[in-house]
């Protein structure tokens, strides 16, 4: 067992920014990294809304943040972290290698994205494959979409759409939609919305602009974007003996970032937002290293 005040688990660029303001707070921490350092940093193509940068590959921007890391002492600990106790007015952290006794825990461990994705989604990301409505939006103004899912944040993101495209075809692969019942009636209520109920998309076609269809059943439909929520896998199964509040696979935090248990903090897309970017995951991690750097502090 380690003894340590601090432990963020995860080291995308949530946990990044949460250890490089620790590190500047002088706190004693641990961050841990199950896999890649970067996470989903080391997928993404360009990068086009990340402040200072006009432009700039997910690649970049990783070697630019692990330099920053690098350049202040910051070592990332390899270790898959398994399950998060409470253990006297602290926590237990348990890795596949160690276990590691803490004041204070910051969890940014991301969500996970669908292993079986749908063929022609990773072919057409960034090119009429969107996963944030209210930032790529406005580039379907005027056009046909599609959201594929059933859950709150598809019902959510079909709603802002709805007020911006020409028509939504909402496809759920269930029998019926059971997220918020007044997002549902809402997007019922809105006459350019099309519930496709039970129904699973096979493949998104496109060409060398992106996206122009999407086949639903074997049946074409054209679109200029698809939004697909499905298959977003919770990274939260570590959380499971603790017990957060949570909204559905997201962890609810307040303006601290701080969970409904003393101590715990989560940051970045693990968190239940309206926005899941690389700035919010950025603030969060900033917002939730200071609140738990001054939470250890209190307890000294
Ligand atoms: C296709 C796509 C395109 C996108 N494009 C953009 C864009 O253009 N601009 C933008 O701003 N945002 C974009 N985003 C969103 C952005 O990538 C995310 O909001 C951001 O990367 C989230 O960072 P994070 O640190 O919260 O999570 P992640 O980047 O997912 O990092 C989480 C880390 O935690 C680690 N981890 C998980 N579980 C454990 C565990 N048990 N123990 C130890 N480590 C663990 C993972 O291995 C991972 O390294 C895009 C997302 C997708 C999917």
């Amino acid at each position: 067992m380690k003894k340590t005040d601090i432990v963020v688990v995860g080291a995308g660029i949530a946990g990044l920014t949460a250890a490089i303001y620790l590190k500047r707070a002088n706190a004693d921490f641990v961050i841990l990294e199950g896999s890649f350092p970067g996470g989903l940093l080391n997928k993404l193509k360009t990068i086009e809304n990340y402040p200072g940068f006009p432009s700039i590959t997910g690649n970049e921007l990783l070697i630019k943040l692990m330099n920053h890391v690098k350049s202040l002492g910051i070592e990332i600990t390899y270790g898959n972290a398994q399950s998060i106790l409470k253990e006297g007015d602290g926590f237990d952290v348990k890795t596949d290698v160690d276990s590691y006794e803490c004041k204070s825990v910051i969890v940014a461990t991301g969500v996970n994205q669908s292993n079986d994705s749908i063929k022609g989604q990773d072919k057409f990301a960034g090119l009429g494959v969107s996963y944030c409505a209210t930032c790529d939006g406005n580039f379907f103004k005027g056009l046909d979409v599609a959201v594929i899912g059933n859950n709150d944040i598809a019902l959510e993101e079909s709603l802002y759409l709805s007020g911006l495209v020409n028509k939504l075809y909402l496809v759920n692969p269930e029998d019926k939609l059971n997220g918020n019942q007044k997002l549902i009636d809402s997007l019922k209520k809105a006459n350019n919305v099309e519930i496709l109920n039970g129904k699973k998309v096979s493949e998104i076609k496109g060409d060398d602009f992106g996206v122009t269809s999407i086949v639903v059943d074997e049946k074409e439909i054209p679109v200029s974007g698809v939004f697909p929520y499905v298959g977003k896998k919770s990274t939260t199964q570590i959380l499971n003996n603790l017990k957060p509040e949570m909204h559905g696979i997201f962890v609810n935090v307040d303006s601290k970032q701080q969970t409904n248990i003393e101590g715990l903090y989560a940051a970045g897309d693990i968190v239940d937002k309206k926005l899941r970017q690389l700035v919010t995951a950025a603030n969060d991690g900033a917002i939730a290293a200071t609140n738990a750097a001054q939470f250890v502090k209190e307890r000294k």
